[in-house]
């Protein structure tokens, strides 16, 4: 009864069957399945969640980098804001505003599609870099980037892995410019920007753990990674 009367929704059980010697435990039930309590079980329980996504392995593959997989994730939920999207916020401002161009070409306006690949500066940036992921002949087009990517989403190849860093490491950096010209006035020549491209992903390859076959070593080789390169405590 004591136990009824601090906790007044103990009424509503029919029967309540205390298990001597046995420790009282809490626990967190969604539907029918009962688990442990934890941040992770109670956020799955309150989340909206959706199918997944055809795009969710290319974005969220394993040793990503994470700042980049989520501008990588923004793009595809064409959710940065680019003037096209924020004109789209309120209508009638249309009548009175004109898009504002690009200003990393001043040839086009800013929008998803433009600065991922098609920009004249992003262009030359993917084009320079796009060899070094295997992607010789693949246009600077988003949606034939992720065509590409999507038919080798489910493949745990290091080149593939090094494709999806490679595309989500150039648009990330493409963005910083924009951002860059746009708010201080500054943008780097397209050859510096790719050489950081370059470098950040030869980085993160020599952290990862790979595991050696002939196709990683000749991978390892094009990067220019030597074995005693690579940290030994993965990442
Ligand atoms: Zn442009």
């Amino acid at each position: 009864m004591a136990w009824r009367d601090l906790f007044p929704v103990l009424i509503q059980l029919d029967q309540v069957h205390v298990v001597d010697n046995k420790r009282d435990s809490i626990q967190w039930k969604d539907g029918d399945s009962v688990s442990e309590v934890s941040a992770s079980n109670i956020w799955n329980t309150v989340r909206y969640s959706d199918l997944e996504v055809g795009w969710s392995k290319i974005v969220w593959c394993a040793h990503c980098i994470p700042r980049h997989a989520f501008l990588l994730w923004l793009i595809m939920r064409k959710k940065l804001l680019t003037q096209d999207i924020i004109l789209q916020w309120d209508l009638s401002r249309r009548k009175n505003m004109n898009m504002m161009c690009c200003l990393l070409c001043y040839e086009n306006h800013d929008s998803h599609e433009h600065l991922f690949f098609e920009c004249k500066y992003s262009a030359k940036i993917w084009n320079n870099v796009r060899q070094k992921a295997g992607m010789y002949d693949v246009a600077p087009k988003w949606e034939e980037i992720v065509e590409w990517l999507l038919d080798r989403a489910s493949s745990k190849s290091a080149s593939n892995y090094v494709s999806r860093i490679l595309v989500a490491a150039t648009a990330y950096f493409i963005w910083q410019e924009r951002n860059a010209k746009l708010f201080k006035n500054q943008v780097r020549p397209p050859d510096q920007l790719c050489q950081i491209i370059i470098n950040i992903v030869r980085y993160k390859l020599m952290g990862v753990r790979l595991k050696r076959n002939d196709n990683v070593l000749k991978l390892l080789r094009e990067w220019e990674i030597q074995d005693g390169d690579r940290s030994d405590d993965g990442g």
